[in-house]
């Protein structure tokens, strides 16, 4: 059976930012349906014992799907903190800073990036096999893991993660994401 992962930190701790409101629906609602779903999906299948990295790496459709989702937001809602080191430091930082300029540099391109993706989806923030850094976009539960890449950081772009505070302003939901990402966690996953 696949499980809710603990919040690091309250319900209310990340507003104004991201709301109870929107924790108490996309954490308590949206996340909980994925994990429900998927308990339910895999029973009788090859998948029943699988790792949720098994089943990104190598299913396909619903399984897949609620898979990916369980997975993607328990990465996101763990990147965040209610005390965040809001910018990364030493290694992260220089690499960052080679690829892109600087870090502010880079938060441009992701934020670019995270509005432009079409529909639903996630932005991430990924390393190579070489230690590479890179932006992607994946569609819908799309996650880097698939195409052999490490994931670092990420922002969930589906709308559910941003209406209930910023209706349709996506880039206002972005920006205001930064503040609670702690770089912190981002650098142990470099
Ligand atoms: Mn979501």
């Amino acid at each position: 059976m696949h499980k809710m992962p603990e919040l690091p930190y309250a319900q209310d701790a990340l507003a104004p930012h991201i709301s109870r409101e929107t924790i108490e629906y996309h954490y308590g609602k949206h996340l909980q349906t994925y994990v429900d779903n998927l308990n339910k999906l895999i029973v009788g299948t090859e998948y029943e014992n699988a790792s949720l990295e098994e089943m990104i790496k190598k299913a396909d459709g619903p399984i897949f799907n609620n898979a990916a989702q369980t997975w993607n937001h328990t990465f996101y809602f763990c990147t965040f903190s209610s005390q965040p080191q809001v910018i990364p430091s030493g290694k992260l930082l220089v690499a960052l800073e080679t690829k892109y300029g600087s870090f502010d540099a880079f938060k441009a391109e992701f934020e670019k990036k995270a509005t432009g993706l079409f529909g639903s989806g996630w932005t991430w923030l990924v390393k190579d096999a070489a230690g590479n850094l890179d932006i992607v976009n994946e569609s819908n539960a799309g996650n880097p893991l698939r195409n052999g890449l490490t994931p670092l950081m990420v922002m969930d772009v589906w709308e559910h993660a941003y209406y209930i505070d910023y209706r349709n302003r996506r880039a206002a939901s972005i920006q205001a994401t930064w503040n609670v990402i702690d770089w912190k966690k981002v650098e142990e996953r470099f």
